[in-house]
């Protein structure tokens, strides 16, 4: 008991000198990089991280010009998407169109088909709508699991998160360190604006799901999504019926939530 006990502190010190010196690396390139362009952080960390990059992509607007920007730097990049099993048929045919553009292959990681099979069958086809807690589960199985397993062979994971998205996102940086992945994080657009998003989809010609036209700016899941109202949040479509401090899925769980929860 003493010796399991002794075990687990060593472990704990480990981690926490682990997520130290996380902390300071990513400090010193959220300086390195202050000011350049996302082009830019693009390249230094496909160069520096050579194979160990990744793009999750929801082939929403932000990431369609992350695409992009990868495809003209290194097409060998890898980027991935997760098929929950009930996204969009409009989702669908802009993957389609993104390998075609590039000649590139967007992975598609599925959720383990008994876990889905025992969720559905014990809690119904739309759990989500009765609770919280069915929401989260249902996030975990279709999308956390699938998204640790796309990420096993990845040190930095590529986001198009935006600062003015939402009240959830309004502390993120550049650069983080995610520590429930163990991965650093990146999110070259954190400045942009929905103006500066579809100058450059405008620009290059960049293929984008055609549900943004129909008053979606924020694509997931179809019973999970909606279109938006003038004057709404871009993210107030998503899980329509929590209130917004709620609205992440868990793939972009934040370490300051986390302190606040322990
Ligand atoms: S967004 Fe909705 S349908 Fe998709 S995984 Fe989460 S709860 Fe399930």
């Amino acid at each position: 008991m003493i010796f399991y006990f002794s075990g687990m502190s060593f472990n704990l010190c480990l981690n926490l000198k682990n997520n130290n010196s996380m902390d300071r690396r990513v400090k010193e390139l959220n300086e390195r990089l202050q000011g350049r362009s996302a082009q830019e952080i693009l390249k230094y960390f496909i160069e520096e991280y050579e194979g160990k990059v990744a793009l999750g992509s929801s082939l929403g607007a932000e990431d369609q010009v992350l695409t992009d920007m990868i495809a003209r730097i290194d097409k060998s990049t890898k980027i991935f998407t997760l098929d929950t099993g009930r996204v969009f048929p409009e989702t669908y045919q802009t993957l389609h169109e993104t390998n075609e553009k590039y000649g590139i292959n967007v992975e598609v990681y599925f959720p383990n088909s008994e876990k889905v099979e025992r969720m559905v069958n014990e809690k119904g086809i739309n759990l989500f709508y009765e609770s919280i807690e069915n929401r989260k589960m249902c996030c975990d199985v279709r999308k956390i699991e699938p998204l640790r397993r796309a990420m096993a062979d990845v040190d930095v994971w590529v986001t198009g998160i935006r600062r003015e998205q939402s009240i959830t996102r309004i502390l993120t940086e550049v650069v983080e360190f995610d520590p429930i992945n163990g991965k650093i994080k990146i999110n070259p657009l954190l400045e942009w604006t929905e103006d500066d998003l579809w100058e450059y989809i405008n620009k290059y010609d960049v293929p984008f799901n055609k549900l943004h036209e129909k008053g979606f700016p924020s694509i997931g899941c179809e019973p999970c999504t909606r279109a938006i109202k003038e004057g709404e949040d871009v993210r107030a479509g998503r899980w329509w019926w929590e209130t917004p401090e709620q609205k992440e899925c868990g793939l972009h769980k934040r370490k300051d939530h986390l302190k606040q929860r322990a």
